[in-house]
C-alpha cells in the first residue's frame, strides 16, 4: 500500500493513536491539527520512525477554505489519498440547553458536523471512481452521546454527533458503487484531553462506574476499530456504526 491517510485532529487523543496504528498498518499519514503544533509534530516524528511518510498540517476543519487548502497541499506533498478519518471534535462546558449561547451551538455544529462534511467532500472528490479516483475509505468519529443525548451536559454535542451518524449512513449509500466505504465509530468514555477541555478533567475516571466494563477506554482501543474499518479486512462493511464503549 502506498496511500495517504488524512486524520483530522490527529495530534492528540484518539487521532494520535489512530495515526500510529495506521502507520503500523502501512499508511502514510497527514496529521491535521487546529492549534497544538507541537503535539502534531511529535506524532509526525513517531510515524516517520515507523518508516512511513508523515506531515503535520494546520487547518480549522470548520473553515471550508482551510480544508480545501489542506487537501490541495496533500495532493502536492504526499502519495495519493486513500483514506480520511473525520476525528476532529469539540465539546464545551456542561450546560443545559436553555443556557446555551448561539455562538456555542454554532461552534459545536461547525466543527463536529460541517467540518466532517467539508473533509469528506474533498476526500470523495479524490477517492471516488466517479471522479477518476482509485477508491478508499472514510471513517467518521461519532460518539455514543448520539444515542444517549447527554442531558444536562452537552445536548448540542450529542445532537451534532447524531448528525454525524446520519451523514455516515447517507454518504455510504451515495458512494457505495464508487469504491468508497464510509463508516463510523462511536466511542464511549475514552481517557483523553477532551474531558478537560469541557471543564471536567476527572470525567473519564468519575464516570467509570456507569460503564458496564467499569473502566474508561483507551484511545488505542478506538483506533483499532478505526484502522480496521479503513483497511482491506473490512471490504464489505459500509454504512456501519460501531460502538466502542465498553458496553455503555
Ligand atoms: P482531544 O484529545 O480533545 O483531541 C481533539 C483533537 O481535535 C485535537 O487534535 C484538536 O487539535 C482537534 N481539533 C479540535 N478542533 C478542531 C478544528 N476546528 N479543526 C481541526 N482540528 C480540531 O479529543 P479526543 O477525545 O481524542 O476526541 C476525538 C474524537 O472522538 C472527537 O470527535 C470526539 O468528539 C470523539 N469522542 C471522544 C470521546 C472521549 O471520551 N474522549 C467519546 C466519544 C467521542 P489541537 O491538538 O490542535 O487542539
Amino acid at each position: 500500500m502506498d496511500r495517504t491517510l488524512v486524520i483530522t485532529g490527529g495530534g492528540r487523543g484518539i487521532g494520535a493513536a489512530t495515526a500510529l496504528r495506521a502507520a503500523r498498518a502501512g499508511w502514510h499519514v497527514v496529521v491535521n491539527y487546529a492549534r497544538d503544533e507541537a503535539a502534531a509534530a511529535a506524532v509526525v516524528a513517531q510515524v516517520r520512525a515507523l518508516g512511513r511518510q508523515a506531515l503535520a498540517m494546520a487547518a480549522d476543519v470548520a473553515d471550508d477554505a482551510q480544508v480545501q487548502a489542506l487537501f490541495a497541499q496533500v495532493d502536492r506533498a504526499m502519495p495519493p489519498l486513500g483514506g480520511l478519518v473525520n476525528n476532529a471534535g469539540v465539546v464545551d462546558d456542561a450546560s443545559r440547553v436553555d443556557a446555551m449561547s448561539a455562538a456555542r451551538i454554532q461552534r459545536m455544529f461547525a466543527v463536529n458536523v460541517f467540518g466532517s462534511f467539508h473533509c469528506a467532500r474533498e476526500a470523495v472528490r479524490r477517492l471516488s471512481t466517479a471522479h477518476g479516483g482509485a477508491g478508499g475509505a472514510i471513517v467518521n468519529v461519532s460518539s455514543v452521546a448520539s444515542r444517549l443525548g447527554s442531558a444536562g451536559q452537552y445536548v448540542d454535542y450529542a445532537a451534532a454527533k447524531g448528525a454525524v451518524d446520519a451523514f455516515t449512513l447517507g454518504l455510504a449509500r451515495e458512494v457505495a458503487t464508487e469504491g468508497v466505504r464510509v463508516n463510523a465509530v462511536r466511542p464511549g468514555i475514552i481517557d483523553t484531553d477532551i474531558h478537560a477541555s469541557g471543564g471536567q478533567p476527572d470525567r473519564a475516571q468519575r464516570l467509570a462506574p456507569q460503564v458496564p466494563m467499569q473502566r474508561p477506554g483507551a484511545a488505542d482501543e478506538v483506533a483499532a476499530a478505526i484502522v480496521w474499518l479503513l483497511g482491506d479486512e473490512s471490504p464489505y462493511t459500509t454504512g456501519a456504526i460501531i460502538d466502542v464503549s465498553g458496553g455503555r
